[in-house]
């Protein structure tokens, strides 16, 4: 049964495109009824409004937080017309129905992200609103409910082919729609109670680990964009933000040219920027990831620098690889990662001259992020699996020069310290088992995802016995180097292989029961090693 529609309710914080279709109803007869805000802004457009406040009968009170919560209002919603009861109710009391309702809802989620305080927080729980729109959905055999200014012109449409009323069809969708957006706002709420700002305070951990994680997980994420597949072309899929962030990542990103972003290149971006971003600040860095692994990092006086140890370090790999840095992409940079087949790159800000360089290859998918992501920043990751999800905290802890242990009778050269933490810094990035050999600030080999440590080091190993090969070192950049593990050496054969690919510095969190096996081979070989007392899975 198609209502024609004669009284519209129209209360909505967000006025945008409120005046147009305000005119567009009166135009097709239908009466508009209105909140304060919203019935000011319609009669400032020289509309005709009656007040939800006439409708009533009580004043809007209580700093708006009573306004339409009255039987005059949510019976109109909900009575059924087809109902002889329903309807003898409404003629007993007065009500009117109501057959179209537009309400969009206070910004709660926008008062979240910009840092409000508590109770400019709380005063945003809009209550009348969701209930409006949770009684017209409920009622969508006879009333519209329209919650998002982005589907009016829709509306407009529906009413002049149908006579003025709407189809079931429609209805039924926007009732789907307008649930969707209720249960998303209740979630974001629900989320705030439950973590606060952990998804925008750096010190989120901290309130995680205090905070009991809550025994339903409401998630509050809206779709930013559809993607053509997932990791095989036999996926759907789409990405998705959350309501309440202030995290910069990729999905925030500008993308100034290139093809549409895959859900791959999403991810493998996303793992290249999450280390770049552990060099924010620093000197100029260059990551080069390939399936969420990176198979080239340096750190150098310049970009250009950068770029050539992290490329040397796996140049095989690099080919069709997604590039991060650190700082502003020059010219120079640009000219030399164009040189090679790169699917994505993605810079804090991309200067004039890179863009033009870049122009050329217009595949190329060359992302500007403006600020980096915070590392130590807390939030969450969760990864479903068969029949639930597993939620934890984001891995944002870190160590420092003053955590390390030296454990070994040599102690570390100055160099082969910083070695160590930059290869440490590199290896909490890599799926684990992870070896990561770096030396002055470049990779030298990245051992990844491997089911055992000793694997992991060989293959390490032998990408830098490659690339020494490649560009004819004479000896593997591997020697001298400092080694990093992101989860203890279980036995000496990991650690002996390092050393035999001709590492003198080595640095893992320790804690195996085998330790003093591992020490002592690291003694016997000659080598310094400092524990920090911190594990990096990454699976
Ligand atoms: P207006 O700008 O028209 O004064 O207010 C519009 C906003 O008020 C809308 O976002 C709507 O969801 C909300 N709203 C409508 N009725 C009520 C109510 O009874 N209580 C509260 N807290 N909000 C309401």
């Amino acid at each position: 049964t198609n209502t024609v529609i004669k009284r519209a309710l129209l209360s909505v914080s967000d006025k945008s495109g409120l005046a147009d279709l305000g005119k567009a109803l009166a135009a097709r007869g239908v009466e508009l009824v209105s909140t304060g805000g919203t019935a000011r802004t319609l009669r400032e457009a020289g509309l005709e409004v009656r007040d939800v406040s006439d409708l009533t009968g009580f004043p809007e009170m209580m700093d708006g937080r009573v306004k339409t919560l009255h039987p005059t209002v949510h019976g109109g919603l909900l009575a059924l017309r087809d109902n002889e009861d329903h309807v003898a109710s409404m003629k007993e009391h007065d009500i009117g129905a109501i057959d179209l309702v537009v309400v969009n809802l206070y910004p709660f989620e926008a008062t979240v992200a910009k840092g409000a305080e508590r109770q400019e927080i709380i005063e945003n729980i809009d209550i009348g609103g969701p209930s409006m729109v949770r009684s017209a959905a409920k009622n969508h055999g006879f009333v519209t409910i329209m919650t998002d200014a982005a589907d009016y012109a829709e509306l407009l449409d529906e009413l002049d082919a149908n006579d003025g009323a709407t189809s079931d069809a429609f209805r039924i969708r926007m009732a789907g729609k307008a649930y969707a957006r209720t249960a998303a706002y209740d979630a974001a709420i629900a989320n705030w109670f439950a973590f606060g700002d952990a998804f925008t305070n750096p010190l989120g951990m901290e309130a995680l680990k205090a905070t009991p994680f809550t025994d339903t997980m409401p998630l509050a994420f809206k779709r930013s964009d559809t993607l053509r597949y997932g990791e095989n072309p036999h996926q759907s899929a789409a990405i998705y933000v959350p309501q309440v962030t202030g995290t910069n990542g990729v999905p925030q990103a500008e993308q100034l040219q290139g093809k549409a972003l895959s859900y791959n290149n999403l991810n493998d971006a996303d793992a290249a920027l999450e280390l770049a971003a552990e060099f924010d600040g620093g000197d100029p860095a260059v990551v080069i990831v390939k399936h969420a692994n990176p198979c080239g990092v340096a750190q150098a006086g310049t970009l250009l620098d950068a770029w050539n140890g992290a490329l040397q370090c796996d140049s095989v790999s690099a080919f069709g690889g997604i590039v991060a840095v650190n700082t502003e992409l020059d010219g120079a940079t640009a000219e030399a990662i164009a040189s090679i087949f790169t699917e994505v790159v993605i810079a804090p800000k991309v200067s004039a001259e890179a863009r033009e360089i870049f122009a050329k290859k217009k595949n190329l998918r060359l992302l500007e992020c403006g600020t980096m992501p915070d590392p130590r920043r807390g939030g969450f990751f969760m990864k479903t699996i068969a029949g639930g999800m597993l939620i934890q905290g984001r891995d944002n802890g870190a160590v420092t020069m003053d955590d390390l242990k030296v454990v070994t009778k040599r102690e570390p050269t100055e160099q082969e310290l910083k070695d160590c933490l930059f290869a440490w810094t590199v290896a909490r990035h890599v799926k684990s088992n992870a070896i990561v050999y770096a030396k002055d600030g470049i990779t030298a080999g990245i051992g990844a995802g491997q089911m055992n440590r000793r694997d992991s080091a060989r293959i390490a190993a032998s990408k830098a016995a490659e690339a020494a090969q490649t560009y004819e070192w004479g000896e593997p950049r591997t020697k001298g180097s400092a080694v990093a593990s992101d989860a203890f050496f279980p036995f000496a054969d990991g650690l002996i292989s390092a050393a035999e690919a001709g590492a003198s510095a080595v640095i893992q969190p320790g804690g195996s029961i085998r330790d003093e096996e591992v020490i002592a081979a690291a003694d016997e070989a000659g080598l310094a090693m400092v524990f920090t007392g911190m594990r990096h899975f990454r699976h």
